[in-house]
C-alpha cells in the first residue's frame, strides 16, 4: 500500500486531533479509509420531491389503496422513503391525553406547500436542536393527516449549510455524507467534511492502484476506480455518479464471483469416483414405481448421471419448489452409488423428517435386497450400536439420518455418495464434516464423494447465483402432474366457525386436515400449553365426531414418529400441529390446512406449511387465520407500523401467489437476504454497494466476467492480475475458507 494512502487522518489539511477521533470512532483511520467513505446519499433536484406533489402522489394513492387493495400498492408505500429540503416555519407543543407532550414542526418548501413534522420522544433533543428559519434536508416516510396535510414522525432532519442552500440553488448533487454525534461535535459539518475529503483525494487518487484490469473495463465500460471515486465524492452529473456506482458495484461482484469461480475450478480439478449410471436397482424401482418420472425428473437425474461419470465430485444443488419430487431423485440417485459398491447417505434437518424418509425409502426398496438403516439421536444405545457395526462393516447401503450422520463415533465403509435435503437447515461446516467422514471412509488416496444437495427454498436467481455460485444447479421447475394449486384465503378469527365447518365437509369426504399453531418458542412450556388446550378443546368441542391427533416440538421422537404414522395411515383425521411438520412431511390425503395466527409465521415457513397439502389429486385448500384486528387495517395500511403492514403484506402475497419463486422474492424484499437465508449459515458476505434484490443485471454481467477471466488466466498469473489477486485475498481473505465447503 502506498504510504500517502496508509498515512494518518490528523496530518489531512483540516483534520486535528480532536475530529481524528471522532471519525477514527467510525472507522475511518487512514486517509484511504477516508476516500472510501462514500456519501450514503445524493441530494438534487432529481432525487428530491417537493411537499406539493407529495400531497397530490398520496392523495392518489390513498384512493387507490381503498378501491383495489393490492399488495403492490401496500409495498410501494412500505419502502417509499423520501427526501425533500424544507423549512421549519414554526415549533409548537401540544399536549395529548392529559399529560403526554408532543412537538410540532410546521414545514415547507419551495412549491410553496407546508407540511407537519411531528416528534413524541425526546423532545427536549429536538427542542435544542431545531431552528425555525433554517433549511434541512429531510427524509422519511410521509403520511397524511386527516386534513390532507402531508406529515412526518419522526424523520431524519439535516441541516443544510447555508453555502450548500446555494450549491442546490444552482442545481449541483450534492453528497451527503453519514455524520455521527461524535463527528459534529468535533465542528463537522457536511460540508467541512466534503472540503476534507477534497484533500484526502488530492493525496490518495495519485496512488490508488485499480484492481480491475484496463481491458475488463474497456469491455464493460467502466470507469477507473480514481475517476469512480472523484464522482462518488463530487459528482458532475447524474449520469456519471451512475457510471461510478456501476462500477463499484460492478468491481464487488466481480471479486466475488471470482472467488467462486475459482473455488469451482478447485472442485473440479478434485478427482471423483467415476460411476456406472446403469444400476439394476434403479432400473427395478422405475419399474415399480406407479407413476412417471416428469420431464423435469428426468433431465435432473441426467445431469445427475453426468455428474456420477465425469470423475470429478458431483457438487449439485437440486432445487424444486414443495412436492416437486426431489425424493425419488435421491433415491434413484442412491441407488447408482449403492450398485457400484458404494453406501450412501442421506441427512436430513429433522428427526420427524429423517424418520419420514427412512420409512419412504424402506417401502420404496421392499423385497430389493438392500439394506437401509437409520441414525437419530436418542436412540437406545444397544440398537445405535448395532446399526453402527452394520456401517462399519459396510452391511448397510443405505443410510439415513439427522445430524447424528457426522457424530465422530460413525464409521462409514465406503461412502460415495452424500445427499442433503433442506440443506439451507444445515450449516456450512456441518456439511463440510459429513463430506470430510465420507471421504476418509473411501482411503487415503484423496477421492472426493459425491455431494448432492437439496433445497426446497426457492431462491431469487440473483441469489442464487450469487450465493450457489459454485454449485452446479439443477432446477425441478415441473409439479407431478394433476396437482392443482391450493387455494388460499385469509381469514379472521371470527370467521372461524365457517372455517371448521368447511373442515368438516372435507372431513367427512374422507380428506384429512392440518391446524397448525405458531409455537415460536419450542421450550416454551406455557406456549406448549396453549397448544395442548387447543387439541383438547377442537377435539372435544369442534371435531368431536373425528379423531385429532396431535404433534408438537416437545414429544420424544418417537412418540413423534407414531403420531405421524397414525396420521399418515389416517387414523387421525386432523393433525393439531406445531411447526414441527413444516418440513417435508407427505401426506397426500390431507387436503386443508388452517394456520392460526398466520400472521406471526414468516412467508417462507407459511410456503413450506402450506406446501403440506395439495400433494395428492384432490382439490387442496389453506387457510390463513389472522387477528380481526387486522380486518380494520387490511385496507389503510399506510398508517400502521412496520412489522403490521409486513405481515399484512405477507398475507396477502400467500393469498395472491403459490409460486415459490415469486414469494421468495417478496421475502427478500421484506427480510433483506442476510435473513432470508440466515447469513451466517450461508457464509454470503454482506455487500457494500451491491443490492442483490435490484441488481441483477450486475450480478449476471459480472459472473460472465469472472467465468471468462477464470479460463484464460486460471490462477490469476498474468501480471495484469496482480492487483486483482490482491484485493481478492484482501477482501476475502479468511472467507474464502468459510466458502470453501458449502
Ligand atoms: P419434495 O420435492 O417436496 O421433497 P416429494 O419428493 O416428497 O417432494 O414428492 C411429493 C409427492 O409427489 C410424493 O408423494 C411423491 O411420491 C410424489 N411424486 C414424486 N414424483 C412424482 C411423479 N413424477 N408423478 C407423480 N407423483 C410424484
Ligand atoms: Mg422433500
Amino acid at each position: 500500500m502506498p504510504k500517502t494512502a496508509g498515512r494518518e487522518l490528523q496530518y489531512v489539511k483540516g483534520i486535528g486531533p480532536q475530529r481524528a477521533a471522532a471519525l477514527a470512532e467510525a472507522g475511518i483511520r487512514t486517509v484511504r479509509d477516508l476516500v472510501f467513505f462514500l456519501p450514503r446519499a445524493y441530494i438534487d433536484r432529481t432525487t428530491t420531491t417537493t411537499l406539493r406533489s407529495l400531497a397530490l402522489m398520496l392523495h392518489k394513492q390513498e384512493r387507490l389503496f381503498d378501491e383495489r387493495p393490492s399488495e403492490a400498492s401496500a409495498e410501494r408505500l412500505f419502502y417509499s422513503e423520501v427526501t425533500l429540503v424544507v423549512r421549519i416555519e414554526s415549533l409548537r407543543e401540544h399536549t395529548y391525553r392529559g399529560n403526554r407532550q408532543m412537538l410540532i414542526a410546521t414545514i415547507s418548501d419551495e412549491s410553496r406547500a407546508s407540511g407537519a413534522v411531528i416528534f413524541w420522544n425526546r423532545l427536549d433533543y429536538y427542542r435544542r436542536v431545531l431552528q425555525p428559519g433554517q433549511l434541512y434536508i429531510l427524509a422519511g416516510r410521509p403520511t397524511v393527516d386527516r386534513r390532507g396535510v402531508v406529515t412526518f414522525h419522526h424523520p431524519e432532519l439535516e441541516p443544510v449549510d447555508p453555502d450548500e442552500e446555494e450549491l442546490y440553488r444552482v442545481g449541483r448533487i450534492l453528497p451527503k455524507y453519514r455524520l455521527t454525534q461524535a463527528m459534529r461535535q468535533a465542528g463537522l459539518t457536511q460540508s467541512r467534511l466534503r472540503t476534507i475529503v477534497q484533500h484526502a483525494i488530492e493525496l490518495v487518487l495519485p496512488t490508488l492502484s485499480d484492481p480491475l484490469p484496463e481491458s475488463l473495463r474497456r469491455t464493460y465500460n467502466l470507469p477507473s476506480l480514481a475517476e469512480a471515486l472523484q464522482q462518488l465524492h463530487f459528482p458532475t452529473s447524474a449520469e456519471e455518479l451512475q457510471r461510478a456506482r456501476h462500477r463499484m458495484k460492478f468491481e464487488e461482484m466481480f471479486l466475488f464471483q471470482l472467488l467462486l469461480a475459482l473455488r469451482r475450478r478447485g472442485v473440479q480439478r478434485e478427482r471423483g469416483l467415476v460411476f456406472n449410471p446403469k444400476s439394476v436397482h434403479a432400473r427395478w424401482l422405475l419399474e415399480r414405481l406407479p407413476f412417471e418420472l416428469t420431464r423435469a425428473q428426468r433431465r435432473v437425474l441426467w445431469e445427475i448421471a453426468n455428474d456420477l461419470t465425469s470423475g470429478h465430485p458431483m457438487n449439485r444443488l437440486l432445487q424444486g419448489d414443495v412436492g416437486s419430487g426431489k425424493t425419488i431423485v435421491a433415491v434413484l440417485t442412491m441407488l447408482v452409488a449403492v450398485d457400484n459398491g458404494y453406501q450412501a447417505l442421506l441427512m436430513a434437518p429433522t428427526e420427524l423428517l429423517a424418520e419420514q424418509h427412512y420409512h419412504t425409502i424402506c417401502r420404496l426398496l421392499e423385497g430389493s435386497g438392500l439394506t437401509v438403516v437409520q441414525l437419530v439421536g436418542g436412540q437406545n444405545p444397544r440398537l445405535r450400536r448395532e446399526i453402527l457395526q452394520r456401517i462399519a462393516a459396510g452391511d448397510a447401503h443405505i443410510i439415513i439420518g439427522t445430524h447424528a450422520l457426522f457424530e465422530s463415533s460413525v464409521t462409514y465403509h465406503r461412502a460415495g455418495l452424500i445427499v442433503i435435503d433442506e440443506q439451507h437447515r444445515f450449516g456450512v461446516l456441518q456439511r463440510a464434516r459429513l463430506r470430510e467422514l465420507s471421504r476418509t471412509s473411501l482411503g487415503t488416496d484423496g477421492v472426493a464423494p459425491h455431494v448432492l444437495v437439496m433445497s426446497a427454498t426457492p431462491i431469487p436467481r440473483t441469489l442464487s447465483m450469487t450465493l450457489y455460485g459454485d454449485l452446479d444447479v439443477s432446477i425441478l421447475d415441473e409439479l407431478p402432474p394433476g396437482r392443482k394449486p391450493v387455494i388460499t384465503k385469509v381469514v379472521f378469527e371470527s370467521q372461524l366457525p365457517q372455517v371448521y365447518e368447511f373442515i368438516r365437509q372435507q372431513l367427512r369426504a374422507g380428506r384429512q386436515a392440518y391446524i397448525v399453531y405458531p409455537l415460536i418458542e419450542p421450550s416454551d412450556k406455557l406456549q406448549l400449553k396453549a397448544a395442548t388446550e387447543h387439541y383438547e378443546q377442537l377435539q372435544r368441542e369442534v371435531f368431536p365426531e373425528f379423531r385429532c391427533g396431535l404433534l408438537h416440538g416437545q414429544m420424544f421422537w418417537y412418540e413423534k414418529e407414531e403420531v405421524m404414522r397414525a396420521f399418515a395411515r389416517g387414523e387421525y383425521h386432523v393433525l393439531v400441529a406445531t411447526t414441527v411438520i413444516e418440513v417435508g412431511i407427505d401426506v397426500p390425503n390431507a387436503t386443508v390446512m388452517l394456520i392460526q395466527n398466520a400472521e406471526r409465521f414468516g412467508l417462507a415457513q407459511l410456503h413450506q406449511l402450506r406446501g403440506r397439502v395439495g400433494r395428492g389429486n384432490e382439490q387442496s385448500y389453506c387457510f390463513l387465520a389472522t387477528r380481526d384486528h387486522f380486518r380494520y387495517h387490511w385496507h389503510r395500511a399506510e398508517d400502521e407500523p412496520r412489522e403490521r403492514l409486513a405481515a399484512i403484506i405477507r398475507l396477502r402475497t400467500m393469498e395472491q401467489t403459490t409460486d415459490g419463486f415469486r414469494i421468495a422474492e417478496v421475502d427478500l424484499k421484506l427480510r433483506g437476504p442476510g435473513d432470508l437465508l440466515g447469513t451466517r449459515q450461508s457464509g454470503m458476505p454482506e455487500f457494500q454497494y451491491t443490492d442483490l434484490i435490484t441488481d441483477g443485471d450486475i450480478i449476471s454481467e459480472a459472473r460472465r466476467a469472472a467465468a471468462d477471466l477464470v479460463r484464460q488466466d486460471p490462477f490469476l498469473q498474468r501480471p495484469e492480475h496482480a492487483q486483482l489477486r490482491r484485493a481478492l485475498t484482501e477482501r476475502y481473505g479468511d472467507a474464502a475458507s468459510l466458502l470453501d465447503v458449502a
